[in-house]
């Protein structure tokens, strides 16, 4: 019989894809790293199986512990996925702009999820950040994994990530592009990457437009899980050997092309990272291998990227008005 003993056992190992035809016109080879694969549907499986494992090992997180983290998305997933297998409990803090969808997802998995108002300050007791720092404090034997603080983060992906890179490639990648949020991803695989090749491979950053990563304030943009207002820990400054900034509107619109030209249903940072590794490769001459980290699926995003009318009131897209109805197409 041939079968793994649990869904953990899947994290990783995820499949390089060619890109064939966004990349039309341009020299070299573009292949995506498809994390959505991932039994949680996203990279952040990685993370939360390697923070579990060294709290464990250091003794944070005990048998019948709480793991407790302001997260909304594919992180909780992640640590919902590793924390059940190991009976743990989960503690989820979110903003109430998160959409009831994505609460809903972590509630499936079996965590708590605890809601809090987005129009507060910081600094308020009700904020998301001090409730989630007064539940870790209070609940006994809780554990808060802080993504963006914790180095098991970028070591997941200096572990695991930048050498099925290496091995997929056979060493000729030649450029390496992701997006940036805690910078965990960049970090591991750029510092692996850089390692192993003698610092031959181009290590590239993709940022939204007004991120700090890229000279920007903090400015607010749409596309989701990547670009910060400050500087966390778990992204090394000295990784990158360049970082691209891209619109909201040219990441959206490659998000959108990604799941009719490629059949890569995805989310919107995949677009953006795409729209830099185009970018990258379009300079790079036709022996270049880059490879760009897609780092979640679509299906979280059909009320917005994939949903005409909401691309039409930002300006990414045609007005409703102007497409076309099926008295025009006949
Ligand atoms: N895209 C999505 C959808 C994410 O959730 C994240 C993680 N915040 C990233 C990209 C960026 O990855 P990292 O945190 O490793 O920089």
């Amino acid at each position: 019989m041939r079968y793994y003993d649990n869904v953990v056992e899947l994290v990783g190992n995820t499949p390089l894809v060619r890109l064939r035809n966004v990349t039309s016109g341009i020299p070299g080879t573009v292949l995506a790293k498809v994390e959505y694969l991932n039994p949680g549907g996203s990279v952040k499986d990685r993370i939360a199986l390697r923070m579990v494992e060294e709290a464990e090992q250091a003794g944070l997180l005990k048998p019948g512990g709480t793991i407790v983290e302001p997260t909304s998305g594919n992180t909780g997933v992640g640590l919902a996925l590793v924390a059940q297998l190991r009976g743990y409990r989960c503690v989820f803090v979110c903003p109430d702009k998160v959409s009831e969808d994505k609460q809903n997802v972590l509630r499936a998995y079996g965590a708590e999820v605890v809601v809090c108002p987005t129009a507060v300050a910081p600094e308020d007791p009700r904020s998301y950040y001090n409730v989630s720092d007064r539940l870790a404090r209070e609940i006994p034997g809780a554990w808060k994994p802080d993504q963006y603080a914790n180095p098991a983060n970028p070591r997941s992906h200096y572990e695991t990530t930048g050498p099925e890179v290496w091995e997929q490639t056979e060493g000729r990648v030649t450029h390496f592009v992701a997006g940036v949020g805690t910078g965990g991803t960049i970090s591991g695989v750029g510092r692996y990457l850089k390692e192993v090749s003698g610092g031959a491979v181009r290590i590239v950053g993709a940022d939204p437009e007004g991120s700090v990563y890229s000279g920007g304030t903090g400015r607010p943009y749409l596309v989701e899980g990547v670009g910060e207002d400050f500087w966390p820990t778990t992204y090394d400054r000295e990784i990158c050997d360049e970082i691209v900034e891209v619109s909201d509107k040219e990441s959206f619109e490659l998000t959108r092309r990604l799941a009719r030209e490629e059949g890569l249903l995805v989310g919107g940072s995949c677009g953006m990272a795409v729209a830099a590794a185009l970018r990258v490769a379009a300079t790079a001459g036709p022996d270049a291998v880059v490879v760009v980290l897609l780092p979640d699926g679509g299906r979280g995003y059909l009320s917005k990227i994939f949903n005409d009318d909401w691309m039409a009131r930002y300006g990414f897209l045609r007005t409703a008005a102007e497409t076309p109805t099926v008295a025009d197409v006949l």
